[in-house]
């Protein structure tokens, strides 16, 4: 078991660059190479029917691992401080990977109303078709959550740093309700990545990623990750049959009883990505694997660029707000200094005074801005949240994301901020001018 007060071995710099990876043993080849390849050759029947029994730990099929794949996932382990991570095709892969871990037809789980939009449509809508139910809390009200929890509920489902609204939650508190409720706290960190928060340091039982956004960071790679704290105690109850019960397709046996503190991630390769088949592509990885390497120097001036950047909008009299848990004035800022003492993430929003309209004039006025769908780009990227990702939800639901009509989200990424600053600037200006002329 690793235990959590127990410091790894290097610093998080360190474990950036070398975690998981080591110089190719055949070629010596520095840079972890690509294994483009799907299958690997047996040594001899036995070594074949025990990788297939999983007695051997070792490469089948690529749909189940692959080499450069495996790099990755030791080297999220170990900046998240977790056992073990399973990586996969995207970031709503991984959810789905981890929920299908220890959900039957009919069960539940609570979530924040402060997600990923996608998210709030995955767990709201396509879930229900496996049977799977979502009951959406106010995380900011621990009593709710605690209320929201039922006997079919097996999970507490939130993220660190929220997408968009640049909200923070509670991760020691939550924790806590989920141990009492013996059911695992799952904390998607994509937005505030490792280097500023480590849910799993706070009790977080599982922590996903989509590595699509800060961990690979140039904005060229789908992925997704599930890293396990393996301290979840999977034996705690019936709940948890996919993890603890025999698995008849393994000749009956138990993750839990034989692989201990890795169950869950075995099961996530072994049961998951083989049945379900959401396999991160090794190029991919690669990719991943070249972000991670920065990841530290990248999020440093993530943060300083987003801190300046909401400074001077909320100086500025077309602004009517700045939701940025950076800001004094934000009712977050409190657990900001606790959970992201390195900075409160890039990713925020503000409302224009202008509202709707405004908002899509906004959009089209920024130059060094890219008006996109993504965040977590080395380039500085806008987005009308409503008339775009959040569109698909009923107003209701997009007040309580955070996402109503007036609300522009910025991911602020690592250009001059001068420059940021002055585009926003004239930008705002021809906003406000069109919003005055309606
Ligand atoms: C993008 C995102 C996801 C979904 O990840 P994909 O890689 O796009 O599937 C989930 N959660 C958060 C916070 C995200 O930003």
């Amino acid at each position: 078991m690793t235990d959590r007060k127990q410091p790894p071995a290097y610093g998080f710099e360190t474990r950036m660059l070398h975690a998981g990876a080591q110089p190719e043993p055949v070629t010596g080849a520095r840079q972890t190479p690509i294994f483009q390849n799907t299958s690997y050759v047996f040594h001899d029947a036995d070594h074949a029917a025990s990788l297939f029994n999983l007695q051997t730990f070792g490469f089948i099929y690529s749909r189940l691992a692959n080499p450069t794949v495996a790099v990755l996932e030791e080297r999220i382990a170990s900046l998240e401080g977790g056992r073990g991570a399973t990586c996969c095709a995207s970031g709503h892969a991984a959810q789905i990977l981890t929920f299908f871990a220890f959900m039957e037809p009919g069960d539940r789980f609570v979530a924040s109303t402060r997600l990923y939009g996608g998210s709030i449509t995955q767990f709201g809508k396509t879930f229900k078709k496996f049977d799977w139910h979502c009951d959406f809390a106010d995380f900011d009200d621990l009593e709710a959550v605690r209320a929201a929890i039922g006997p079919r509920t097996k999970a507490l489902f939130c993220e660190s740093l929220a997408n968009p609204g640049g909200v923070i939650s509670d991760l020691e508190a939550l924790a806590r309700i989920a141990e009492q409720a013996g059911i695992p706290l799952i904390v998607d960190n994509t937005m505030a990545t490792p280097f500023l928060c480590r849910p799993i340091e706070w009790g977080a039982d599982l922590v996903i990623h989509s590595t699509t956004k800060f961990l690979s960071g140039n904005g060229t790679a789908m992925g997704g990750a599930v890293v396990d704290s393996g301290r979840f105690d999977w034996n705690v109850s019936e709940k948890f049959r996919g993890l603890n019960a025999p698995e008849p397709a393994y000749h009956g046996l138990s993750f839990y009883e034989t692989f201990g503190d890795m169950a869950f991630t075995m099961q996530a390769h072994a049961v998951g990505l083989r049945d379900l088949g959401p396999t991160m592509a090794p190029m991919h990885a690669f990719l991943t694997l070249l972000g991670s390497e920065t990841l530290a120097l990248r999020m440093e001036r993530h943060v300083r660029n987003a801190a300046e950047v909401a400074a001077f909008l909320e100086r500025h009299p077309a602004v009517a707000w700045v939701s940025y848990a950076g800001l004094p004035s934000s009712r977050y800022h409190a657990l900001a200094g606790k959970y992201l003492p390195g900075g409160a993430g890039s990713v925020f929003t503000f409302g224009l005074k202008g509202g709707y309209k405004a908002g899509l004039k906004l959009v089209e006025a920024v130059n060094l801005f890219s008006h996109l769908a993504n965040i977590g780009d080395a380039r500085s990227l806008i987005l009308h949240p409503a008339s775009t990702t959040h569109r698909q939800l009923s107003d209701e639901q997009r007040a309580a994301a955070g996402a109503g009509d007036e609300v522009i989200r910025l991911s602020i990424g690592l250009e001059t901020v001068a420059d940021l600053i002055a585009d926003l600037d004239q930008a705002l200006a021809i906003a406000g001018r069109h919003a005055a002329a309606e």
